[in-house]
């Protein structure tokens, strides 16, 4: 047994190997030893020869819970199991991998999330960028694009959260590799495939033979090499490790660019549209506030259309159609809420079944689901505006299959499939008469033990069954001498004896038969219904899909309606105007008693471009902005947003620099950070695009810090056009509205009052005059003597009192401080005045010798 594990091991090396044993899954050596760390079950030992073998297991009934646990440690389980019954031949039983599970190849429905979607990405390296694909295994979606940059293909991955990511043998620990899993908020498991797996060629004779087309061109991969051998490496380690058809896979669409509004990752977690910063969760989130969806296809649509804003003005527009007829008609809402809830994830069921995977339940399942869906279509049906109307068509399409899944199968089936009894009485005559047969031949069997009680005058005369003999006559001994003489005698007992008859054995053979052929034949039912299923599935698919768009549509409208939000005016004009603007999470956190503070922005491409905020800290600043972009985002996806009115000229990006998000884990400095990040908005701002810059230089000293900031400004100005929202402590820049036209000073009001700061939370025209750093401090329990000579500086500062070098005279007795010049990182710097002591030039030396970077 131990060779043979050793064999399948050796095939799936970068896999925990589950090992079917009878009623365990046993793991050994390593892969025992961190599973039971995993998953903290009991670590054992083997004895083989001299040496102790580690081994763990878990019963097979529960390893789903076990299995699921070490995916989302990011392992691959393989599934190994006995592929023939035990003592069918000589020898020890074959067993072969059935099924391997990993990151992103989850089935089972304990394992998914519900509400989120679960991607793998493979990615192919090319001489001229990347392609890739995406493939949701559980749904069938599937996905190809290309991209120059690693940088461009962090924006597309991370649309999707991928929870692995498939490349090339050797790439895995490559620096794009790397790159891409340090840059996606929730980083992938890596795994490789062989590398002619992603060979264009390859693929595309792979998937030519998979989607049963003569070219790849409809789906827009005629010029795609790099995307064709990502897709074709995805849909093989989709077929590979769940050894299926995948037949649920059945398109593959391109994703091009200029269809979607782009968002780095930095900006889509710096705006947690789709998690929270703090702990990565949903709660907090744009999306966490916005998803009213009542089925896990809704809640995955939403998230993905937040995810990735459209462009277009039509979409849009229908979009927003259909959330303001539904905003307006709360009957309606009610209504598809109640049908939704009845509806089941078709997308999954439909991929469980079309990779072998579904169960009875599953077909259930389906059919309550779709029976909902003809009542759904008539609510669509009514509705006017255009999108929700056509979703009403593929809803009423599957009327033959309702009704076979619901006259197929039971109210309640059994969880497994091998005893039977699944199938409804009257589905199929074959089977009734099979059940008939072994029921009433059950009763015979009763008929006839009562009668051969009389017969023979022994009341206490059994039929029983064992394994050994079947059916036999049970007799105590007190009674054998009234035993008739058709009995045939087959065992002793201590107490008893047992005898068969041949009639016994006739029912015997009959009852046992029926049942056999009974699971036999309601195996080959569910074969056939599946087989109907898979070959329904597209239009399932676009069953679903109607379902999922229906449910993300009615979010936005039950959001619109019950948290006071208005229809944008999105168009081609590059205004930003919004009145009365809130923050649509920060509105929904805050406590009863507390108000949110509306507020206007209004921006265009003639006058006020950029909008430079200043105000103290804890003001609102970094709120108003990030409201600014927040409501863009909702807005081109087709939602309602939370303010009074807004006009929104379409944006092809949103970008934010905000804060100092924290990349020390990442090992880069803060300040390098912020400078790459600011370089990315600098190279690929256009016209169109939305900057969000809050405390631009803050990681700098503050001569530094200033003079980036505004050299930062004045690019965006002149050269990239681009509306910009600019908030900053230093209020010197102010002065830069002097020069530069369509910059506009706004600040946060504030009022004194007794000394302390009061925030208003009221974006007003103008600068302010004067920071409140020191208050803040203050505020925040700075020793009063502290406060107290931190204002005594500041006068200093402000009277433009300096000492002879140049500098701000900080001390009140300065002594002569070194020259103020920035100096050079690489050479030219200034050396040291005085002389140094020996050792204190060994510590130079020292120092020199230390490679910073690294
Ligand atoms: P800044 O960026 O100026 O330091 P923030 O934008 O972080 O300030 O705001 C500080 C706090 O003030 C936030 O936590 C928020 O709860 C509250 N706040 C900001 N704007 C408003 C508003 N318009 N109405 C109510 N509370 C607000």
């Amino acid at each position: 047994m131990m060779r043979q594990y050793l064999e399948v091991k050796a095939l799936n090396p970068d896999a925990i190997l589950f090992f079917r044993l009878g009623d365990f899954y046993e793991m050994f050596f390593e892969d025992a030893v961190r599973a039971s760390e995993l998953l903290q079950i009991t670590l054992t030992a083997r004895a083989k020869n001299a040496e102790k073998v580690p081994m763990a297991g878990v019963p097979y009934h529960s390893a789903r819970r076990y299995i699921a646990k070490l995916v989302e440690h990011g392992l691959k389980v393989a599934i190994c199991e006995q592929v023939e019954e035990a003592g069918s031949g000589p020898g020890i039983v074959r067993r072969e991998v059935t099924r391997v599970i990993t990151p992103g190849m989850v089935l089972d429905e304990e394992a998914l999330e519900p509400r989120a979607s679960n991607f793998l990405a493979a990615v192919y390296p090319g001489a001229q960028g990347f392609g890739a694909a995406l493939l949701e295994a559980s749904t069938g979606e599937f996905f190809s694009l290309e991209a120059e940059t690693t940088q461009e293909l962090v924006e597309a991955l991370a649309r999707v959260e991928p929870r692995e990511l498939l490349v090339p043998e050797g790439e895995k620990d490559s620096p794009d590799t790397a790159f891409i899993v340090s840059r996606l908020a929730r980083p992938p498991a890596v795994a490789e495939l062989e590398k002619a797996a992603f060979e264009p060629g390859r693929a595309t004779v792979y998937l030519r033979g998979h989607f049963a087309v003569q070219s790849l061109e409809a789906f827009g991969l005629q010029d795609a090499p790099l995307a064709t051998g990502a897709a074709g490496a995805a849909l093989r380690y989709l077929k590979d490790t769940q050894k299926t058809a995948a037949a649920h896979v059945d398109r593959l669409s391109r994703h091009q660019r200029g269809v979607h509004l782009l968002m780095d990752e930095a900006s889509r977690s710096n705006l947690e549209v789709l998690r929270t910063l703090r702990d990565g969760g949903r709660k907090g989130s744009l999306l966490g506030v916005l998803d009213r969806t009542a089925t896990g296809l809704g809640a995955r649509k939403l998230a993905r259309w937040l995810a990735a804003p459209l462009c277009s003005l039509p979409e849009i527009n229908a979009r927003l159609d259909s959330v303001e007829e539904l905003s307006q008609r709360s009957v309606w809402r009610e209504e598809m809420t109640s049908l939704l809830k009845e509806v089941g994830d078709i997308e999954r069921l439909c991929g469980r079944l079309s990779l072998g995977a579904g169960n009875a339940r599953d077909l259930r399942a389906l059919g309550l689901s779709l029976a909902q869906l003809p009542r759904l279509g008539a609510v669509l049906a009514r509705c006017e505006s255009v999108l929700l109307k056509s979703l009403a068509g593929p809803l009423g399409a599957l009327p033959e299959l309702t009704q076979l899944l619901l006259g197929a199968v039971v109210d309640e089936p059994p969880p497994s499939l091998k005893e039977g009894g699944f199938i409804r009485p009257g589905f199929h005559a074959e089977l009734d008469k099979l059940v008939e047969l072994s029921t009433s031949g059950k009763d015979f069997l009763l008929k006839i033990e009562t009668r051969e009680r009389e017969r023979t005058g022994i009341n206490s005369l059994k039929i029983r069954y064992n394994k050994v003999f079947g059916y036999y006559l049970e007799v105590t001994k007190a009674n054998l001498h009234l035993v008739p003489s058709d009995y045939i005698r087959k065992q002793t007992m201590v107490g008893a004896e047992r005898f068969i008859t041949p009639e016994l054995k006739e029912y015997e053979e009959k009852v046992l038969t029926a049942e056999e052929r009974r699971s036999a034949l309601e195996l080959e039912l569910f074969e056939q219904l599946r087989a109907q299923v898979v070959k329904e599935a597209p239009r399932l698919r676009s069953a679903a899909e109607a379902v999922a768009t229906a449910d993300a549509l009615l979010s936005f409208a039950r959001c619109a309606a019950e948290y006071g939000y208005v229809r944008p005016v999105v168009d081609e004009s590059e205004v930003l105007a919004i009145t009365a603007g809130r923050h649509p999470v920060v509105e929904r956190m805050l406590g009863a008693g507390e108000a949110f503070v509306p507020n206007d922005v209004k921006m265009d491409s003639e006058e006020a471009q950029i909008l430079v905020i200043t105000g103290p800290n804890m003001a609102g600043k970094s709120t108003v902005m990030r409201q600014v972009a927040l409501t863009v985002l909702m807005a081109q996806a087709g939602s309602f947003v939370p303010a009074g009115s807004a006009h929104i000229g379409l944006s092809d990006r949103i970008f934010t620099r905000v804060g100092a998000a924290d990349n020390l884990a990442r090992g880069q400095s803060t300040f390098m950070v912020e400078m790459t990040e600011t370089s990315h908005i600098l190279h690929h701002a256009t016209r169109r695009s939305l900057v969000v810059l809050d405390e631009i230089g803050r990681g700098t000293s503050t001569y530094d810090g200033l003079s980036i900031a505004w050299a930062v400004a004045e690019h965006l100005h002149d050269k990239v056009g681009a509306r910009t929202l600019f908030a900053t402590h230093y209020h010197e820049l102010v002065d830069l509205s002097r020069e530069k036209p369509r910059v506009k000073n706004m600040c946060i009001a504030v009022r004194e009052q007794g000394g302390k700061v009061l925030f208003l939370r009221k974006l007003v025209p103008g600068g302010a005059n004067r920071s409140y750093g020191i208050e803040v401090a203050r505020l925040a329990g700075l020793p009063p003597e502290v406060v107290m000579r931190a204002r005594d500086i500041l006068q200093n500062l402000e009277s433009g009192e300096f000492d002879d070098s140049g500098r701000p005279r900080l001390a009140r007795r300065t002594s002569r401080a070194p020259s103020p010049g920035q100096l050079g990182l690489f050479g030219g710097g200034a050396e040291p005045g005085p002389k140094l002591e020996p050792s204190h030039q060994k510590v130079l030396e020292a120092l020199r010798g230390v490679k910073v970077d690294e």
